[in-house]
């Protein structure tokens, strides 16, 4: 069994507040609207919002995969909503959103892994919000070229695909992914003309601070722009524990050690999730 310590005082979080938080949160209930902020009751709200800042999820939310740290449902997911494009894009524009994050659960069920919804979405989001910058994270699509070129094609100001843990823990934290796989995925992306890409780890899982910083340098070689990292908090009882509250002291280290590294972006703290600030992540 875990021993399980108590939540340190930097991790409790101040309900979210704000002007134009108050503001989106009435819309968001009156148009009954899609964000990821709100169904995983995210601890950076107030901020995202209040920057104009927030996640769109795509492809439904049944999830072909299993991984141990997530709270989306795993089963068989229903059919593709081919107007969904449209309702994002919609979305966005009630909410008058400066900086949309897009992501979506894997489809692996399907012939194109939902690339295609992906692509139709950025197109749809750009007709009706052409002020508006996109943030795409997304899945590994297994690796095939073809997939993920058509997100390449549609020109996201930033492609992110989160690599969640180190290389030891990435068969305990995403059953389904290969660390080497995802690493490949952003080494394709830059090498084929994305300007900024992105990648997001979780702490305190059980890594060690060597893994770590030796997950940062492979990194550094896929040439990603940016990192997130952030504290692992479980979802429910169901899923993976969390062993180790990491220190403000610790995620600064790592954020320097980052800088050194020379990626252009680290976010590193507790409460960082990887669409935390991801506005500023287009520069
Ligand atoms: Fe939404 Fe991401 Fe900001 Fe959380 S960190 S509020 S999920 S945009
Ligand atoms: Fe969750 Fe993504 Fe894993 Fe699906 S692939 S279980 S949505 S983290």
């Amino acid at each position: 069994t875990t021993k399980r310590e108590p939540k340190p005082k930097w991790l409790r979080v101040k309900l979210p507040t704000g002007k134009k938080y108050t503001e989106l949160r009435g819309l968001v209930d009156k148009y009954k609207l899609n964000t990821i902020c709100t169904s995983g009751s995210c601890p950076n709200m107030g901020e995202c919002w209040g920057e104009g800042t927030a996640t769109f999820m795509i492809l439904g939310n049944i999830c072909t995969r299993s991984c141990g740290f997530c709270g989306v449902k795993t089963g068989r997911p229903e059919s593709v909503d081919w107007d969904e494009p449209e309702k994002v894009a919609r979305s966005i524009k009630i909410m008058n959103i400066k900086h949309a994050v897009l992501t979506s659960v894997d489809r692996d069920d399907l012939k194109d892994m939902g690339s295609i919804m992906w692509a139709e979405t950025v197109k749809a989001v750009r007709r009706m919000n052409p002020e508006t910058t996109m943030e795409t994270l997304i899945p590994d699509f297994q690796g095939i070229e073809q997939h993920l070129d058509r997100v390449l094609e549609v020109a996201p100001e930033v492609i992110s695909h989160n690599m969640e843990t180190v290389r030891r823990l990435t068969r305990e934290v995403r059953i389904q992914a290969k660390y080497d796989r995802s690493l490949e995925v952003l080494k394709y992306l830059k090498d084929n003309g994305q300007r900024r890409t992105k990648t997001g780890i979780m702490l305190g899982l059980g890594e060690e601070r060597e893994e770590v910083i030796e997950t940062l340098h492979e990194l550094k070689d896929a040439k990603v722009d940016v990192v997130t990292i952030g504290q692992y908090l479980q979802p429910s009882k169901k899923h993976l524990p969390v062993q180790r509250f990491v220190t403000p002291d610790q995620f600064q280290e790592y954020k320097e050690i980052g800088l050194n590294l020379g990626f252009r972006h680290v976010e590193s703290s507790a409460l960082v999730r990887s669409s935390y600030k991801a506005q500023k992540h287009i520069n």
